[in-house]
């Protein structure tokens, strides 16, 4: 159990790389609708383009004020956190002004710790919150980083993947000393491989000679029906249940829980 827990039974998972395209939103809202089919889950849009918000079908005009006003202290969380239309599964929403958020928090007391403030008041309600990251490791993403139990770093199947690792994993060390010892490493998820190209399963190769068991065993392939299911404003899983990909998030959501199982057994 961690200290940072918002609760014994709440796990918090930040999806981070300070890459765009590498499919950290994508895992997100896929993930989330595995994980939805066993427990309560709660999506956090951190990413001022609202992609998640917009994958999982939520149009501009249904937004709150989201994950702009949980940062600004401006809403209670519970009254952020909207249903969506799939069962189990509630977001918190980005909105345009999350984009200003950064710098209108510059100058401000305990801005490292906004988001993690906020999900402690969910204390209880959902089993699992997965905060998709906006693309940089500027402060949206620290925040994530200091609220949450664990990252979980998506890794592109393709050239220089593993190029910026090194510094997202310097970056993750660092909140560990400065602000959140109990962080660690969900694991590394490899996304968008594709079989018939020789590169993915070097990526693969390259990735667990650097990072071992670190790596997560289930591959996400790359399969059309995942993209087109995020333009459909919906999980893959609730568009094309027996697509690889749907199959293969199902696969990554029982792996973590799995692990999770493990890791406090240990
Ligand atoms: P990020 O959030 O890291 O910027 P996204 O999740 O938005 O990345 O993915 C980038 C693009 O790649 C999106 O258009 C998404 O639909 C597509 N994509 C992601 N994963 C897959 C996959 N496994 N198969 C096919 N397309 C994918
Ligand atoms: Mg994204």
């Amino acid at each position: 159990m961690s200290s940072n827990s918002v609760s014994p039974t709440t796990r918090i998972i930040a999806v981070t790389n300070q890459k765009g395209g590498v499919g950290k939103t994508t895992t997100t809202i896929n993930l989330a609708a595995a994980l939805a089919r066993k427990q309560r889950v709660l999506l956090v849009d951190l990413d001022p383009q609202g992609n998640a918000s917009t994958g999982l079908g939520i149009e501009y005009d249904q937004r709150n004020v989201g994950t702009y006003a949980a940062l600004m202290q401006e809403a209670e969380p519970h009254a952020l956190a909207q249903p969506t239309e799939f069962e189990n599964l509630s977001i918190i929403t980005a909105n345009n002004e999350l984009a200003g958020a950064e710098l209108e928090m510059i100058g401000d007391e305990r801005r490292e710790y906004r988001l993690r403030d906020a999900l402690r008041a969910l204390e209880g309600d959902y089993d699992t919150i997965l905060i998709d990251c906006p693309p940089s490791l500027g402060l949206l993403t620290l925040n994530a980083l200091v609220a949450s139990d664990s990252v979980l770093v998506p890794l592109q199947c393709e050239f220089f993947a593993l190029e910026g690792i090194s510094q997202l994993v310097r970056t993750i060390d660092r909140v560990r000393r400065a602000f959140n010892a109990d962080l660690h490493l969900e694991g590394i998820v490899l996304t968008m491989y594709d079989r018939r190209n020789n590169l993915s399963e070097l990526v693969a190769q390259d990735a667990r000679g650097f990072f071992g068991e670190q790596v997560l065993e289930t591959l996400i392939p790359r399969n059309i029906r995942i993209s087109e299911a995020q333009s459909h404003g919906s999980p893959v899983l609730n568009y094309d249940a027996r697509s690889t990909g749907a199959v293969a998030y199902l696969a990554l959501a029982d792996e973590l829980l799995k692990r999770n199982e493990n890791r406090t057994k240990a």
